[in-house]
């Protein structure tokens, strides 16, 4: 998965993430975990594409002593791991489960999709990341009138 798709599936599972533990998340910071596997294109080639920073492990080893301490961040987790856990497993290879083992993982064939299957999910992710985005903005700003309870 591409950009925007990392972004709106970080969007959801961290706000889902959010709402259950009642922890205010930051958005930005929301997007900035759904993205931080693919630093690894940054690097020039010293870290392999999908490898190391794609790793499920590798990011709950990372995750775990800092919930341990602080109980806060679920939400900047699961934005992560709707990274490999669900744009990047269905568009495999990946290194899942490194430093365990260095194979690479994926969904099977029959989940695996195709480019123009990816960018239309991509394309149908984020429209309705914007879609729900508006609708909370509009309803925390009221912007549409609330029905009053009415007197018998
Ligand atoms: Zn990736």
């Amino acid at each position: 998965m591409q950009l925007l798709g990392h972004l709106a599936l970080g969007y959801f599972s961290g706000s889902a993430a959010g709402w259950y533990t009642r922890e205010k998340v930051s958005l930005p910071l929301i997007w900035v975990s759904a993205l931080l596997p693919d630093m690894d294109m940054l690097t020039n080639g010293f870290l392999v594409h999908r490898g190391p920073t794609h790793s499920i492990l590798l990011a709950a080893a990372l995750f775990l002593p800092i919930w341990l301490v602080t109980r806060r961040g679920l939400p900047y987790f699961a934005a992560l791991a709707s990274h490999t856990l669900v744009g990047d497993f269905l568009t495999p290879p990946l290194m899942l489960f490194w430093p365990v083992t260095d194979a690479w993982f994926g969904a099977p064939g029959f989940l695996q999709m195709t480019l123009a299957g990816e960018e239309l999910l991509e394309m149908l992710l984020f429209a309705l990341m914007v879609a729900v985005m508006l609708i909370v903005y509009v309803r925390s700003r009221r912007l549409v009138p609330q029905r009053r309870a009415t007197r018998p």
